[in-house]
C-alpha cells in the first residue's frame, strides 16, 4: 500500500521572496520594479486584440526578437527567448550542461542554480567568494563542465567588469559560461558585446526587474547561433510556445520605449544611492550596488532581528538565514517615498535598541 509513493520526486524547490496579500506594506523583498511599466506596454496590452487569443502565438516571436535584436545590436537568430529568465536558465541547464564535470557558481548567489543542478542531475562545485563577496576569477581557471554566474551577482549587489568576463572566458573555453545579466540595467557592465567573440558564452536577461514586467514572465538569452539553436531545440522538444502573444506584445512595445526605460532605470539608482549614503550615516554597512537592491549588514545590530522587526511594521525586507550572509539583508530599492518609510522605521529600530 501507497508503494505508489516512493517514486514521487522528492525535492526541494526554490523559494522566492513572499508575495503578502496584505494591504498598505512596504513591499521591497523581491527585488521588483517600483515603478509602472512602460506606457506604451500598457497601451499594447490595452489594444491586444482578445478575440485573436484563439490563435496560437508566433513561435518565432519575429517581431519581439527583432526588437530585442535591434536594442542589443545583434542578429534575431542571436536569441532566444522564454517565459521568464527563470525558464530560460532552466533551460540553458538542461541544453548545456551534459557532461560529468561539475558545473562551477559562487557559494553566495542565485538560490536558484542548485535547485537547477538537483532537479537535472548535473555536478557542481561553489567556488567562495573572497572575503569582500567579490569572485575570485582564478578559481574558475579549472576543468569546468560549465560556468554560471549572475553579474552583477546577486544578492551581494557587485558587478564585475570586462576584464573579469574576458579572463574568465579565456580559460573557459570549452565549456558554456552563462552570465545571468537579471541586474545589469542598474548600472553594471553587459558583456553581450562578447558573445560575438566567444561562441561558448551565453547572457540571460529579464523584463522582471528594469522593464517593470515581472507578472508578464518575459526572460531571453543572447548568444552564438550553436547555442541558441540548442535552446531552441531543447525548448521544442517540451513545449513550442514559450512566450505568449499578450508578452510579446507588450514586450515589443516595452523595448522600443528606450526614453522610459532610461528614466525610469536612473531613477532607481538615484534613490539607490541615496539611500546607501543614508544607511551609512546609520552605521549600515552596505555593499557597493550596482543592481535594484541594497545588500547591507549593520556595525551593532542583528540584521535577523532587525528583518523581523520591519516586517511587523509593514516594511518587508529579505533576510537569508544562511552561512556568511546571515549577519546581512537584503533591500529592494523602491519609490523615494517608500524608501523614506523604510528609513524611518529603521531609525525608529536603531533608536529603541539604545
Ligand atoms: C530575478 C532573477 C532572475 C529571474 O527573473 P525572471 O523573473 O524569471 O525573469 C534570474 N536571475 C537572477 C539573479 C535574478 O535575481
Amino acid at each position: 500500500m501507497d508503494n505508489w509513493k516512493e517514486n514521487l520526486r522528492d525535492i526541494e524547490p526554490y523559494v522566492p521572496g513572499e508575495q503578502s496579500k496584505e494591504k498598505n506594506i512596504v513591499k521591497i523583498n523581491a527585488n521588483e520594479n517600483p515603478y509602472p511599466p512602460s506606457p506604451e506596454a500598457i497601451k499594447a496590452i490595452r489594444e491586444f486584440k482578445s478575440e485573436n487569443l484563439r490563435f496560437y502565438p508566433d513561435a518565432n516571436a519575429t517581431a519581439f526578437k527583432r526588437a530585442l535584436a535591434e536594442f542589443y545590436g545583434v542578429l534575431p537568430e542571436n536569441i532566444f527567448l522564454g517565459n521568464g529568465s527563470d525558464d530560460v536558465l532552466a533551460l540553458c541547464f538542461q541544453a548545456f550542461f551534459n557532461g560529468k564535470k561539475p558545473i562551477a557558481f559562487p557559494d553566495i548567489t542565485y538560490s536558484f542554480y542548485p535547485v537547477w543542478c538537483r532537479l537535472f542531475g548535473i555536478p557542481f562545485i561553489n567556488y567562495p567568494l573572497k572575503d569582500d563577496f567579490r569572485i575570485n576569477v582564478d578559481d574558475y581557471k579549472a576543468e569546468n563542465g560549465g560556468v554560471v554566474i549572475p553579474n552583477p551577482n546577486a544578492p551581494t549587489s557587485l558587478g564585475e567588469g570586462k576584464d573579469f568576463i574576458n579572463n574568465l572566458m579565456e580559460y573557459n573555453r570549452d565549456c558554456v559560461v552563462i552570465i545571468d545579466e537579471a541586474y545589469v540595467d542598474f548600472g553594471g557592465y553587459s558583456c553581450v558585446e562578447l558573445t560575438k567573440k566567444y561562441e561558448n558564452l551565453i547572457v540571460t536577461g529579464t523584463f522582471s526587474k528594469s522593464r517593470s514586467l515581472a507578472g508578464l514572465r518575459i526572460g531571453y538569452a543572447i548568444g552564438s547561433r550553436a547555442l541558441i539553436s540548442t535552446l531552441e531545440a531543447v525548448k521544442n522538444s517540451y513545449n513550442s510556445y514559450t512566450v505568449d502573444s499578450i508578452s510579446m506584445a507588450a514586450g515589443t512595445a516595452a523595448i522600443k520605449d528606450r526614453d522610459y526605460f532610461n528614466s525610469t532605470t536612473a531613477k532607481v539608482i538615484a534613490t539607490r544611492e541615496r539611500v546607501i549614503k543614508e544607511l551609512r550615516a546609520l552605521d549600515f554597512l552596505p555593499l557597493e550596488s550596482q543592481t535594484n537592491f541594497i545588500f547591507t549588514a549593520h556595525k551593532s545590530a542583528n540584521m535577523k532581528d532587525y528583518f523581523e522587526w520591519l516586517k511587523s511594521q509593514k516594511v518587508f525586507i529579505r533576510y537569508f538565514d544562511l552561512p556568511r550572509i546571515s549577519n546581512y539583508v537584503r533591500v529592494t530599492v523602491g519609490t523615494d517615498a517608500e524608501m523614506d518609510i523604510f528609513l524611518e522605521k529603521t531609525r525608529e529600530y536603531l533608536n529603541k535598541r539604545n
